[in-house]
């Protein structure tokens, strides 16, 4: 497995590097999320929907749980586990939708395990101070990874 350690020193960073990856990526893919609160997953999910021409506002689904967004030529879709402890059966039919057909970023992955299938792309966060982040991509694919060094 290939990674990548990024620090941003902005949201505007933050979203920058998201809309490097999501250029790579495709309907089907799975990207991860991990990191706590207010770590920058919801401002990474938002840069990858503007780079693929999604224009209505990209916001945290941690109480609706799933977002969908039509891009230019390619759905996004959100999840946001946060309030599960665990998945169960018929809580993931309500979700599966959303992953056909789409490229899709999740929150809070560990409830899902089971379900989700493998990540293309695992993302982690973590808070370094007030404005930076330290963003750490993983990936099989080096050639994808390689991209996103070029800040
Ligand atoms: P999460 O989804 O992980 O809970 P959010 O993306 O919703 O996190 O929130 C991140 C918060 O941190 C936002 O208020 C954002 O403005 C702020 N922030 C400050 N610096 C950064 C940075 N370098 N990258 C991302 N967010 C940052
Ligand atoms: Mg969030």
């Amino acid at each position: 497995m290939a990674t990548v350690d990024i620090v941003t020193a902005s949201p505007g960073q933050t979203e920058a590097l998201a809309a490097r990856l999501a250029r790579a990526l495709q309907a089907g893919d799975v990207v991860t999320l991990s990191g706590d609160l207010g770590s920058g997953k919801t401002t990474f999910v938002r840069g990858a929907c503007r780079a693929l021409g999604v224009t209505r506002p990209v916001t945290s689904p941690t109480f609706t749980i799933a977002h969908r967004y039509a891009g230019h030529g390619l759905d996004v879709s959100h999840l946001d586990l946060y309030r599960f402890q665990h998945v169960e059966p018929e809580e993931w039919g309500a979700l599966e939708p959303y992953l056909d057909g789409a490229l899709c970023f999740v929150e809070w992955p560990e409830a899902g395990t089971g379900f989700l299938p493998p990540a293309r792309v695992a993302v982690t966060f973590r808070h370094i101070d007030p404005e930076h982040r330290g963003i750490t991509v993983e990936c099989a694919e080096e050639s994808l990874l390689q991209r996103l060094g070029e800040c």
